[in-house]
């Protein structure tokens, strides 16, 4: 009972900082590509205390890739990460309902619009090969178009990198989490990962 108390306690006092929770997210991404994985928060006693009440300090909008899982690659656990996931980690209305309610309601202090290597989505934008995920494309085109003018070295990452830190721009500039950011309430960064070695580098 004690434990229970002082879990729900500990869960459910006041935000983290954006600092504090990109902190968090960080040093559970190196003990993820150090193999050193505590896999927090996955007791009995979690699940108990997250029945009733949820308060996760982070939102993760990411891809629908089988091999960027967010609760793995950060290393967290039940109740830590409200994650958004769609090809190609594009927001459109929908997806933005959901990042502006847990920023707004469950009030986590972070955002990170989290690109891939070799992402399959970007990928097929920059190839011309789009049918069936006219949606996507759409959002993810305007990265496309501005990489194809730099002489990069590696135009798929550059376009990757460059979707993630448009998807980033477009966040800051909607109503609710612009007020958030303003109010030092929250943090939005764009960031990417790398699959062979497992590291989230912010951009
Ligand atoms: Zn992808």
């Amino acid at each position: 009972m004690f434990v229970w108390i002082f879990t729900a306690i500990c869960m459910f006092s006041l935000p983290l900082t954006a600092g504090t929770a990109l902190q968090r997210l960080m040093d559970g991404n190196q003990r993820y590509v150090n193999d050193a994985l505590q896999h927090p928060n996955r007791t009995s006693e979690r699940r108990e205390a997250l029945a009733s009440k949820q308060a996760p300090f982070a939102v993760i909008v990411g891809c629908s890739d089988s091999r960027v899982s967010p609760e793995i690659l950060f290393d967290q656990g039940l109740g830590d990460l409200f994650v958004v996931r769609v090809a190609g980690n594009v927001i459109g209305s929908i997806e933005l309902d959901s990042i502006d309610y847990a920023a707004l309601v469950l009030k986590s202090s972070v955002i990170l619009v989290l690109g891939h290597e070799s992402c399959g989505a970007v990928e097929a934008v920059l190839q011309g090969n789009t049918a069936g995920m006219e949606s996507i494309a759409r959002l993810i085109y305007p990265a496309i178009e501005a990489e194809k003018k730099e002489k990069t070295h590696n135009l798929l990452d550059s376009c990757v990198k460059k979707n993630a830190q448009n998807m980033k721009e477009y966040l800051m500039k909607t109503s609710i989490l612009k007020k958030l950011v303003a109010e030092g309430k929250l943090e939005i960064r764009a960031a990417y990962y790398d699959l062979q070695t497992g590291k989230v580098e912010l951009l």
